[in-house]
């Protein structure tokens, strides 16, 4: 999979990508990332990306004609454009499995109020939101999206396995996690995980994790529900 980012902040992606499993993915050869700088783009001597908003108000846009042309040097066949904004679709896990499947995807990361309008018109496939809050920029939502995305991508994590089991898969929580010591400030590990019987020890996790999404995430819950009932 390839990875492009395009930001006015590269160097906030950069040590993103040099770290943890993201750079051992690129070392792998599975993932081959590009930071794009918009200002390299932009046609001024000042390299201004910049301008403020028709209709007047608080604030700067970004520029159109930087992101046009930094696009136009960088679009492949089937790339998959994305626009990080507050008024896109809440990303979750199954957003993140569907990008999985692409082979090139294009992050578009804006600042101050966002970027111009025409660009999510030409060039976006999706708008992809984090949450109900508001960012500096895009370049943290990407991360977010990012590194989500490509646990999923065979290879990344140590053992497909893992990914598998996680939180939101099958629509339940996974259950709370400990390891040595097994008495820690007088709090004791749950007995069942130091038995060895390993029977136990799944029913143990899968029942924590039912009660665990019934008393945190009702919502969740009740998709659990419903796919246990489709299930039978
Ligand atoms: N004025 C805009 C609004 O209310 O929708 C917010 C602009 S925000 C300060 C600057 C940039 O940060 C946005 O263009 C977007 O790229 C990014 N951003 C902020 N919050 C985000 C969120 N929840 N999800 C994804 N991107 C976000």
């Amino acid at each position: 999979m390839k990875v492009k980012v395009l930001t006015i902040f590269p160097d906030l992606l950069k040590s993103f990508f040099n770290t943890s499993l993201i750079k051992k993915a690129v070392d792998r050869g599975i993932l081959e990332v590009k930071v794009v700088d918009i200002r390299d783009y932009a046609y001024d001597r000042h390299k201004v990306v910049d301008d403020r908003p028709y209709g007047g108000g608080e604030g700067m846009v970004l520029k159109p004609e930087p992101i046009a042309r930094a696009l136009e040097d960088i679009l492949e066949n089937g790339s998959h454009v994305i626009y990080l904004t507050p008024r896109g679709k809440k990303f979750d896990s199954t957003v993140a499995k569907d990008l999985s499947k692409y082979e090139d995807l294009i992050f578009i990361c804006g600042r101050y109020e966002g970027i111009d309008e025409r660009i999510v018109e030409k060039y976006v496939h999706r708008e992809i939101s984090i949450g109900d809050f508001i960012l500096n920029g895009g370049e943290v939502a990407a991360m977010a999206v990012i590194e989500a995305t490509v646990r999923f991508l065979p290879g990344v994590v140590g053992k497909e396995e893992s990914v598998r089991n996680e939180s939101f898969e099958n629509f339940l929580l996974e259950p709370p996690v400990y390891t040595r010591p097994a008495e820690f400030m007088g709090m004791k590990v749950p007995e069942v995980l130091l038995s060895g019987n390993h029977k136990e020890i799944e029913n143990w996790r899968l029942n924590r994790s039912i009660s665990d999404t019934r008393d945190r995430r009702p919502d969740l819950y009740k998709k659990y529900l419903k796919f246990k009932e489709g299930e039978r």
